[in-house]
């Protein structure tokens, strides 16, 4: 029998494996094994795509999201205790970054169509603690729209995107012409390189990028032990650096952003066009193709059967995924933060989501034959 395997990083990584080796061997044979010119070059060429005049390189995503807080707490626009609003339906690093910094994470339920943050129900959520908000520009899908940028002014709330699934997605923004790469929307944005993302490293890496000097500056100390210079320590830091063995297989990988993320597109229509079976929920189709950059081709179904229907696929070879079946507020270590908190949009939706196999190394073909067995399995 054949088998479609979830997501192939091999594959994702085969069109540019020579580019890559010979990238860290250039480090290898440099000598230069922490920061320097790898490190420089990663970081200008991102603040490029995403048309900010600053990126900072750092150990993950996690960390990025972590070193903006902390970041903003040590330049005084954020204290501990403030409360920061985020979608109910993230992946728990989200959650996990504005608890680190003291703060207070306010779930927002998502909306099920586009299943980002409802903007709608952002307004009521804001009290007199609200200093943030974190859209999280989910399975590639940009988060940002009129309403919330309309809240976000009214209520001068600081925006912290979390931009780990969406690094070449492009939005509309009120009162400007164009579209804008998300990572340049709010006033900083995380960015993760895990493997597995639409720009993924050989390992762990993320990045911070900002249009604020201050930020930029303060995020770089903070991840270098909080030293503006060598030996000299203006803050209480960690140690989350961009390795340049990453940064220079990043550097590769950069360049073919919009091609990966065009593939990726092409694999969405492709399931789109060929499942049609009505007990199957498609996700919303950009307008733009730069809307979503599919990150994750998510489906739903009737949650009562949700799992019996991911064997019944497995049974046929088709690897799928959950994204993410316990959302933070129902995790064990949120227990007693989220106590009696009950969010019904969002514990609907994760019991009710398939993620199906898409990567820009995804032959075409095993799209339509995956949309085939779903047709007829379902
Ligand atoms: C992957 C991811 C992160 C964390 O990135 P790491 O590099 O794994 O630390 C944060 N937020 C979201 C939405 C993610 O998907």
């Amino acid at each position: 029998m054949k088998r479609y395997p979830f997501l192939s990083l091999a594959d994702t990584n085969a069109p540019y494996l020579e580019r890559m080796k010979e990238a860290a061997a250039r480090v290898i044979d440099s000598g230069r094994y922490i920061g320097g010119p790898e490190v420089e070059r990663f970081e200008k060429h991102l603040a490029e795509t995403v048309q900010v005049p600053h990126a900072v390189g750092v150990a993950n995503g996690l960390d990025a999201l972590r070193l903006i807080l902390r970041a903003y707490i040590h330049l005084g626009r954020l204290q501990p205790g403030d409360e920061v609003l985020v979608p109910a339906n993230t992946y728990i690093a989200t959650f996990l970054a504005i608890s680190d910094a003291g703060l207070k994470p306010i779930p927002v339920e998502p909306s099920p169509v586009t299943m980002n943050i409802d903007s709608t129900l952002i307004e009521d959520a804001v009290t007199s603690k609200t200093r943030a908000i974190m859209p999280v520009h989910l399975y590639g899908r940009v988060a940002w729209d009129e309403t919330m940028a309309d809240v976000v002014k009214r209520h001068d709330l600081l925006v912290i995107e979390d931009n780990a699934q969406a690094i070449g997605a492009r939005a509309t923004v009120p009162g400007l012409n164009g579209h804008f790469p998300t990572g340049s929307l709010g006033h900083a944005a995380a960015f993760s390189f895990y493997p597995t993302k639409n720009i993924g490293a050989l390992g762990d890496a993320g990045a911070v990028t900002t249009a604020d000097p201050a930020l930029a500056a303060t995020v770089r100390a903070l991840a270098n032990y909080g030293s503006d210079r060598r030996y000299h320590n203006i803050m209480q830091g960690f140690n989350s650096r961009l390795d340049p063995i990453q940064a220079a297989i990043l550097d590769v990988k950069l360049d073919y952003l919009d091609l990966e993320n065009a593939a990726r597109f092409d694999r969405a229509v492709a399931y789109s066009n060929n499942i049609t079976n009505p007990a199957v929920g498609l996700p919303l189709m950009s307008s733009m193709p730069t809307d979503c950059v599919w990150h994750q081709y998510v489906i739903t179904v009737d949650p009562a059967r949700r799992d019996k229907i991911r064997q019944l696929l497995l049974d046929r070879g088709v690897e799928t995924d959950i994204h993410y079946a316990v959302p933070p507020h129902l995790q064990p270590c949120y227990a007693a933060e989220f106590a009696g908190v009950q969010l019904p949009v969002t514990e609907r939706l994760v019991n009710s989501i398939i993620s199906l196999p898409i990567g820009p190394g995804t032959p075409i073909t095993d799209i339509v034959e995956i949309s085939h067995i779903i047709n007829v399995t379902i």
